[in-house]
């Protein structure tokens, strides 16, 4: 769990050339409590925006391009892991520098928590230990994707 306090405290956990893209939307208020992750799209749609911290790291933020609905056919999504039919599981990309896009195969509107918590509410389980891979898979990609520092100490 992390907060933030202030739109300042927001932008700093993003990249500097996130920074500029990110636009909160109604739900995004001060101050921001997190718990695992926080996610939320652009209010005029095209990108959705991640929030979150590895154990013992730094808030984490991260501005992907949605790139529209992909073929009707069912996909896994690479960091929870549920599979979903065509635009719920999609490519988002975010640039590594003004040369190289990265992409992830996941649920287009960054829905992965919820769908886990779902999940373990059907089942009757606990959704700690699969948030946990989660975080981790999203910890990788930041850090080998985007060489993000995810100890916030180069940053
Ligand atoms: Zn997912």
């Amino acid at each position: 769990m992390f907060k933030l306090e202030t739109e300042e405290d927001l932008l700093k956990a993003f990249r500097p050339r996130d920074r500029p893209l990110v636009e909160r939307s109604p739900e995004v208020t001060f101050p921001l409590f997190v718990k695992h992750c926080f996610t939320w799209a652009h209010p005029a749609g095209g990108r959705v925006f991640l929030l979150f911290a590895v154990p013992g790291g730094a808030p984490t933020g991260i501005a992907f391009d949605t790139n529209g609905g992909g073929a009707s056919v069912a996909h896994l999504c690479d960091w929870c892991r549920v599979p979903g039919l065509g635009s719920r599981v999609g490519l988002l990309t975010t640039r590594l520098n003004s040369k190289k896009v990265v992409g992830v195969h996941v649920c287009s509107d960054l829905g992965c928590r919820q769908r886990l918590e779902d999940e373990a509410d059907r089942t009757g389980r606990s959704a700690v230990p699969a948030i946990q891979e989660l975080i981790a898979r999203m910890g990788a990609f930041a850090s080998e994707g985007l060489d993000i520092d995810l100890t916030g100490v180069r940053r």
